[in-house]
């Protein structure tokens, strides 16, 4: 409408907008190339992607989350898909590459839907039965599995683990035994028969050096800090440990004051006045018992020298998150104030010693009060390495938290994505008119993952995909491609691959949700780019870069 021949202009100049079908089509393709490049990565065949941030650092991976985070993705519809797949990472830590894969297939099967003259809400809403229907088949299908039994807990590990670089067979039944071992430590049995843990509970320490099979699971926990003056002792048994937030040093007034020093006895005056300060705090906390005190902040060499006369073993400058891991392994309590230091603060370990790792020195806090303290030491030889190893821990104690939580178990090697599409084509039938054809677009875009799975050992996809649909067909409801052998098997839990309910659960609804998110959007109004702001923005970040130390003290 225009007034007076005036053109109404609601938005700023530059803005562009797309609407409709338009914006419906653009947020698609954005989505799919997403789901194309992680498409490669999938399953133990999956190919690694090296990243290269602006900074020129880079990672090498294959595990999907990581490579969505250090992507710089521009367009909105695909920054969108990343958020989900950050998402279904904190949530379950496990199957985003296959939800961000599900998502960009279920897009593209949309799309032929519009070519065909399909409303988009007949779509979504398609999309949106069939998703109920296959969280119902998945509950079904889904086998309930004994968390008490380690070979069971092996094999979901095991499969978890198997698309990261790891090193080996070695080294993953290695890693596997660690994170069962630290999640049976930490986890806390419930009368239901499930388990319960926080994945933060495992204390993960990388170490830069020595062989990743040097890596070790210690009951208790790591500082990656040595002991503060030579003459302190190095091992201390029976370990009564302050944990002080404050820093054992005289402070420093905020404003400059001038002192005039009139005498040599002045100055001796004024620094006796510093020692004496410092003497007391130490006598403080030696008179409560202590013989190891782990501090957050700085230890005046005075005090310093004070503690080594004393026989406590310190540690300065402990990082905050360490800290608080350590008031719960001790039962010890973070003090502010050495005044206010009692003999109840101070948290128990049979043993603190420091240890020689590689070049470093690190301190060891073992035998804990509370034995549900368990850090693993990564070593390997870069740290290219030592982030991968960390991943695949992750994945490994985060499907053993999901397998606690809720015991049961599906097939993998898309055994189950096939099962729920030839079920929902069934229910795809009953449903019937337009909204049937949408039903029957959500089941081909799930049997895409076997499909995919087929294609990284070099098979035919669609040779596997008939192979498996016959299969199925005949009641072998976990038939799917072990691509380790590259066969076509009757069932993949014999094979050893599965699956935590709670993971495949989590990525079909990430993925429905973030595609029906996508397609819900008709409207796309994009503020022209405010350039000069983020060239700004960069340079300020690359400045800091350059400025940051290049080791702490
Ligand atoms: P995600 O980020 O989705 O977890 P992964 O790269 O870890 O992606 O791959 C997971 C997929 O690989 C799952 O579908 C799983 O069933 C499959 N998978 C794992 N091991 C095997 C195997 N030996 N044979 C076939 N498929 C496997
Ligand atoms: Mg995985």
């Amino acid at each position: 409408m225009a007034l007076y021949g005036i053109p109404v202009l609601i938005l700023k100049e530059g803005t562009r907008r797309t609407v409709g079908r338009d914006a419906i089509r653009a947020n698609i393709a954005a989505a799919k190339a997403l789901a194309e490049v992680l498409k490669t990565s999938l399953g133990p065949r999956g190919l690694d992607k090296m990243l290269v941030d602006s900074f020129g650092d880079i990672t090498v991976t294959n595990d999907g989350a990581t490579i969505v985070k250090e992507m710089e993705v521009q367009h909105p519809a695909a920054k969108l898909l990343v958020e989900v797949a950050k998402a279904q990472d904190a949530e379950v830590g496990d199957g985003t590459t296959s939800a961000v894969v599900l998502a960009g297939t279920l897009l593209a099967k949309a799309e032929e839907l519009l070519d065909q003259d399909i409303h988009p809400s007949i779509i979504i809403e398609g999309y949106t039965k069939a998703l109920r229907e296959a969280l119902r088949i998945l509950r079904e299908i889904a086998v309930p599995v004994n968390i008490e039994d380690r070979d069971t807990l092996r094999k979901i590990v095991r499969t978890a683990i198997a698309s990261k670089y790891v090193g080996g067979d070695i080294v993953s039944s290695k890693l596997s035994e660690m994170a069962i071992d630290a999640a049976l430590t930490v986890s806390e049995k419930k009368p239901d028969e499930t388990r319960e843990f926080r994945v933060d509970d495992v204390k993960i320490e990388k170490k830069k050096g020595g062989n990743v099979l040097d890596t070790q699971l210690i009951y208790g926990i790591v500082i990656d800090k040595e002991v503060v003056h030579p003459g302190m002792p190095r091992r201390v048994e029976n370990a009564k440990i302050a944990l002080l937030d404050a820093a054992l040093e005289v402070e420093k007034p905020e404003i400059t004051a001038k002192i005039n020093i009139t005498s040599p006895d002045m100055i001796k005056a004024f620094l006796d006045e510093e020692a004496k300060i410092l003497k007391e705090m130490v006598d403080k906390i030696a008179e409560v018992g202590a013989n190891v005190v782990i501090c957050q902040k700085g230890i005046d060499e005075v005090a310093q020298h004070f503690l080594a006369k004393k026989g406590i073993l310190a540690v300065r400058r402990v990082k905050r998150s360490d800290l608080e891991k350590l008031e719960r392994a001790t039962g010890g309590k973070i003090v502010s104030s050495v005044r206010d230091l009692k003999p109840e603060d101070l948290g128990y370990a049979a043993l603190v010693e420091e240890r020689k790792i590689g070049n470093d020195k690190m301190v060891f806090i073992e035998g804990c009060k509370n034995p549900k303290a368990v850090t693993i030491l990564v070593r390997g030889a870069s740290d290219m390495v030592l982030d991968e190893i960390e991943r695949s821990l992750k994945d490994a104690l985060n499907v053993l938290r999901n397998v606690f939580k809720t015991p049961k178990i599906c097939s993998g090697g898309g055994a189950t994505e096939l099962e729920i599409a030839m079920k929902l084509r069934d229910y795809a039938a009953k449903v019937g008119g337009k909204e049937q054809l949408a039903i029957e677009a959500f089941a081909a875009a799930l049997e895409e993952i076997p499909m995919i799975l087929a294609s990284s050992t070099g098979k035919d996809p669609l040779e596997v995909l008939m192979k498996l649909r016959q299969l199925h067909g005949e009641g072998h409801i976990h038939a799917g491609i072990n691509v380790i052998t590259g066969e076509v098997v009757k069932n993949m839990i014999e094979e050893n691959v599965i699956e935590p309910l709670l993971v495949k659960e989590a990525m079909i609804k990430t993925a429905v949700e973030a595609a029906l998110a996508i397609m819900k959007i008709d409207d796309v109004i994009a503020a022209s780019p405010a350039k000069k702001e983020k060239e700004k923005e960069k340079e300020k970040k690359e400045e800091e870069e350059s400025f940051k130390p290049s080791s702490e003290f």
